[in-house]
């Protein structure tokens, strides 16, 4: 009996260590992980939400499940990504949230892409939370010609009004294609007069940090504007913008080839 508890014993610490080994393992990739993706989504007026972005980083630890092969050849293949969703409502206003306004938007997005022979993914098309990390995981595996983020912006001070287009290069990563991504985009978006012009800027935010492909996140308008929240209720400018993202993403490809 006793030799039997020492064998037990010593079977025991060998698991034990093998656990240990493994959770160690674990926690170097998982940190890993999150210096990737450990700065925070900081969009004007958007700071509260950074901290809920970032817990959910910590929660992912499944990758983005696909339903389709993706070839990866093709070309022609955007990802449109509606910001926020489920449990992370974004910014709001009484009832009008922003992670129903951004899939609204990016719905017109696909629709116009689709329309023009585009093969596009959207990061959800219900209302649910998909984590930032996962967000990039999907990205970084469909490896799409673009990703564009479409998000709503709200500041304290509610004189702030207009739509931008944001870009990330890191250490000048694809600097030059990302600006002129931006430009074309932003540019197609004002064109109308319907938004104010805030232009494009430079900004750390993760979704873009993260994504190996061409990117930018477009934040159409403050919901804390009046003036703007009037247009984030009115149909068929969701319908405009979300074309004219499209558009300026299609422009930008056209003049690239
Ligand atoms: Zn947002």
């Amino acid at each position: 009996m006793r030799r039997k508890n020492k064998e037990r014993l010593l079977v025991s610490c060998i698991f034990f260590n093998l656990l240990m080994v493994l959770f160690v393992n674990c926690d170097i990739k998982y940190n890993k992980n999150i210096l990737v993706v450990s700065k925070p989504h900081v969009v004007l007026g958007e700071k509260k939400k950074v901290a809920k972005e970032n817990l959910d980083n910590l929660k992912m630890d499944k990758p983005f499940k696909m339903d389709e092969k993706i070839d990866r050849k093709l070309d022609r293949i955007i990802v449109v990504d509606p910001g926020h969703g489920g449990v992370d409502k974004g910014t709001n206003i009484g009832n009008l949230y922003e992670k129903n306004i951004n899939l609204a938007i990016a719905s017109y997005t696909k629709s116009y892409l689709q329309q023009n022979g585009f093969k596009v993914y959207m990061t959800r098309e219900e209302d649910k939370l998909i984590p930032l990390k996962e967000i990039g995981n999907f990205v970084n595996d469909i490896r799409p010609e673009v990703f564009v983020s479409i998000h709503v912006n709200s500041f304290k001070e509610n004189k702030y009004e207009g739509i931008s287009t944001y870009y990330y290069d890191p250490n000048g990563f694809q600097r030059e294609e990302r600006i002129e991504l931006a430009k074309s985009i932003q540019k197609q978006n004002i064109k109308d007069g319907i938004w104010h012009d805030r232009g494009i800027l430079r900004q750390n935010i993760a979704v873009l940090r993260y994504s190996n492909s061409n990117c930018v996140l477009v934040e159409c308008g403050f919901i804390t504007n009046e003036g703007d929240r009037k247009k984030l209720q009115d149909e068929s400018i969701l319908k405009s913008t979300g074309e004219n993202i499209a558009k300026g993403i299609i422009n930008y490809i056209n003049n690239k080839n």
